[in-house]
């Protein structure tokens, strides 16, 4: 083992990145290759990047740059995912230590061209291949108690702020019968939770099974004890969908529900292709299918030609809606997106923008902080995760995505336990382990 060659990957951007690193580590250990922590003397050095924001790419080339003082003279350099498709060759004239781009597609070739890197050659792949899916690739887990597992690629949308349609394509579905298999042995290897990835996974479709037949498929392989989801499209949710939701024991009480912004103009102008009046009624049926439902969003200010009475259609949907957390962005114009078409005059200054999310970001703690108040002194089942960031507490998680920070030791990572949430710090809970009469079992 100690000879076989070494691959170092860095990852950036979104739970699919995570996913797909998994999976190029899982290809090239097929090839013999063992994964290192640390850059420094790697035979391959992997940067999987994220083009979704300027700054995720500034900070990516710097990062690039940095690299190359931990690189041996035969290490061979490649930047993959979303950023590498964008770019293309441009990213070989760029940095010349690169000797790979690769895009989101291309992770097949992996092993061979590190092969022509190794033989001088420098080279981008940055190809659509509408009928890849990596079926046959074993994912190389890093996180222990949970998996994802990626169900579909790519995106029909055309929200005009978004760069995924050009980085990663059309979108396309797995198998169903795949995902099972990968799902009975991911449970195999000792985990019970599983999310399911897909840019718009609700939107799910192999051809012969929706996403409702693969919510109900996935659920119901045994030993699978938490099935989650993201990120859906509120389009999305047909009736068999929320209906498998609620039916499906194993489907957890919480969906990860994108607004964008709350103002049905600005919605327009994003071709999110529903109005706020859709989203609200969207919202409206899952909680009706699914009592205590918990929902968290992602929101943008500052969108082109966004007002100010815009703007305050966002913050009153926050406060309607009761969103348990938000992930909160400013626009940032991406090269190659329909919304850098939008008339200048359109922009909003920095200054706006950061004046808008501020506010926005104090309505959203405010509501989350109301919400968890409320749940305090309540019993949840909690999958303990790892050692907390502090590393005196373990952090756990309730089905409804809520953290919660248990006392503990790392022995009872992986383990189901019951926690009266004690505390909150306004976004997550402390929490005391309940003795119950029979112990949960573990996770593995
Ligand atoms: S639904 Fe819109 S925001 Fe989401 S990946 Fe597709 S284009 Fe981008």
């Amino acid at each position: 083992m100690a000879d076989s060659p070494t691959v170092y990957i860095e990852t950036y951007g979104c739970q699919m990145n995570v996913s797909d690193s998994e999976l190029m580590l899982g290809r090239l250990a097929e090839y013999g290759y063992r994964a290192v922590d640390v850059p420094d003397g790697a035979d391959v050095i992997l940067v999987n990047t994220c083009a979704i924001r300027d700054h995720a790419e500034q900070r990516v080339l710097g990062r690039i740059g940095e690299l190359k003082r931990h690189m041996k003279a035969s290490t061979v350099l490649g930047v993959t995912g979303c950023m590498a498709q964008r770019l293309g060759p441009r990213l070989l004239e760029r940095a010349k230590h690169v000797d790979l781009v690769i895009g989101p597609d291309g992770y097949r070739a992996l092993p061979s061209l590190i092969e022509s890197a190794r033989n001088g050659e420098r080279v981008a792949k940055v190809d659509f291949d509408l009928e890849e899916h990596y079926e046959d690739f074993r994912a190389r887990r890093v996180d222990g108690v949970s998996a994802w597992i990626p169900v579909q690629r790519g995106c029909d949308y055309k929200c005009t702020y978004c760069i995924v349609p050009t980085t990663r394509g059309p979108e396309r579905s797995r198998a169903l019968d795949d995902v099972v298999r990968e799902t009975r042995e991911t449970v195999a290897e000792g985990i019970t939770e599983i999310t399911l990835l897909g840019q718009t996974v609700n939107s799910y479709n192999d051809g012969t099974n929706d996403f409702a037949d693969l919510l109900q498929a996935v659920g119901s392989v045994p030993g699978l004890r938490r099935l989650r989801f993201t990120s859906p499209h509120p389009n999305d949710f047909s009736e068999r969908v929320i209906e498998a939701m609620a039916t499906t024991g194993a489907v957890c009480e919480h969906v990860h529900l994108p607004m964008q912004s709350g103002s049905s103009t600005t919605l327009k102008r994003m071709l999110r292709r529903y109005s706020r009046e859709e989203y609200r009624e969207c919202v409206a049926r899952l909680r009706a299918a699914i009592p205590g439902l918990a929902l968290t969003t992602d929101i943008i200010v500052g969108f082109p030609g966004e007002t100010e009475e815009e703007f305050a259609e966002t913050l009153e949907m926050v406060s309607e809606i009761g969103f348990d957390d938000a992930f909160t962005f400013k626009f940032s114009a991406r090269e190659g997106t329909p919304a850098t078409r939008l008339p200048e005059s359109w922009t909003i200054s920095d200054e706006v923008a950061s004046e808008r999310l501020a506010r926005l970001i104090l309505a959203v703690r405010s509501g989350t902080r109301t919400i968890n108040l409320g749940m305090l002194g309540e019993r949840h089942e909690v999958l303990v995760e790892k050692l907390s960031r502090r590393g005196t507490l373990l952090q756990a998680r309730t089905r409804h995505h809520r953290t919660v920070l248990i006392p503990g030791d790392e022995s009872m990572i992986g383990r189901y336990l019951m926690a009266e949430l004690t505390g909150t710090t306004g976004s997550t809970f402390t929490g005391a382990v309940v003795p119950t009469r029979a112990a949960l079992p573990m996770a593995g």
